[in-house]
């Protein structure tokens, strides 16, 4: 981790839980970014105000707004981020945003399947594509070779409750909409893997394990990873990823998962 250099990250959903996290520790590295893009639904809302005080704290940290439902606040958060960076590109994109609804087979809803569809799928689907020209910039700017998390990277926040192989606590939620969009969510991943490598920009997966967070807690049962842990975890398997692992599906710890 300290030898990791990433010059500009960018996480969405980052006002709670696992994004605010990882923009937390981003921040307090030793080499910490550049620049750190902490996106939020409502940058002046109350919802924002750890972000703010940690913007107060650290000039690095811009807040932006994005909403992952709505393509045209996705365009104009990359508008304001490529004028943040000038000449420069952007190095890391954690499509972390998400939501669960609880739902069994019985009582899921087709309103509740296009909604989890459009936030946990359409949504990394068209930030990745607004934010394409300044990760190939970055990619095109570095002398790193092969495919790097420093160099330029797509991270899609996924869940073991999308595998098909192993599927993850069904017996603690069925949560149907959400295992499919992160079963989509994981196709998805593969897609940008085999269509981005030549650009230079790795894709991957990652299950960031059961946390302690609202989605975490929304279960009767005890989450067993903080979410200090869990992000640790996270940002000890980034600096060892590479061209090996392109469109792969690991979790907090670096270990391959099933589909
Ligand atoms: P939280 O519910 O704690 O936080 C979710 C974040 O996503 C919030 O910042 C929320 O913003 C944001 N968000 C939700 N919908 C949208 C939207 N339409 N546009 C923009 N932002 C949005 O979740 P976690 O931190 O636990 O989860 C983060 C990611 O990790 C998710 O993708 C989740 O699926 C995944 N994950 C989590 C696990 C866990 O155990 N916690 C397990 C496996 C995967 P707002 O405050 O405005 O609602």
């Amino acid at each position: 981790m300290a030898g990791f250099n990433v010059r500009s990250i960018l996480v969405t959903g980052a006002n709670r839980g696992i994004g605010l996290e990882v923009v937390k520790q981003f921040l307090e590295k030793s080499n910490p970014p550049e620049w750190v893009f902490a996106t939020c639904r409502d940058p002046e809302g109350e919802r924002a105000q750890q972000l703010k005080n940690l913007a107060s704290r650290h000039p690095n940290l811009e807040i932006v707004a994005l909403e992952a439902t709505d393509p045209a606040s996705i365009k104009a958060a990359a508008t304001r981020v490529e004028e943040h960076l000038k000449s420069s590109g952007l190095n890391l994109l954690i499509n972390n945003a998400g939501i669960v609804t609880p739902s069994t087979l019985e009582s899921e809803t087709p309103e509740d399947m296009s909604l989890v569809y459009a936030t946990n799928v359409t949504g990394p689907l068209l930030v990745s594509q607004a934010f394409l020209p300044l990760l190939r910039k970055a990619a095109q700017g570095s002398p790193q070779p092969g495919l790097s998390c420093s160099k330029a990277a797509i991270v899609n926040m996924s869940s073991e409750c999308g595998s098909i192989a192993n599927l993850f606590a069904w017996e603690l939620g069925h949560a149907v909409s959400y295992r499919c969009s992160k079963a989509a969510l994981n196709m998805l991943t593969k897609c940008q893997s085999l269509g981005y490598e030549r650009d230079g920009i790795l894709s991957i997966a990652v299950h960031p394990g059961w946390v302690q967070t609202d989605m975490g807690s929304s279960t009767p049962h005890q989450a067993p990873l903080t979410v200090d842990v869990s992000v640790q975890g996270i940002l000890n398997v980034l600096p060892t990823l590479s061209k090996k692992d392109n469109g792969a599906f690991v979790n907090w710890e670096g270990k391959v998962l099933p589909w």
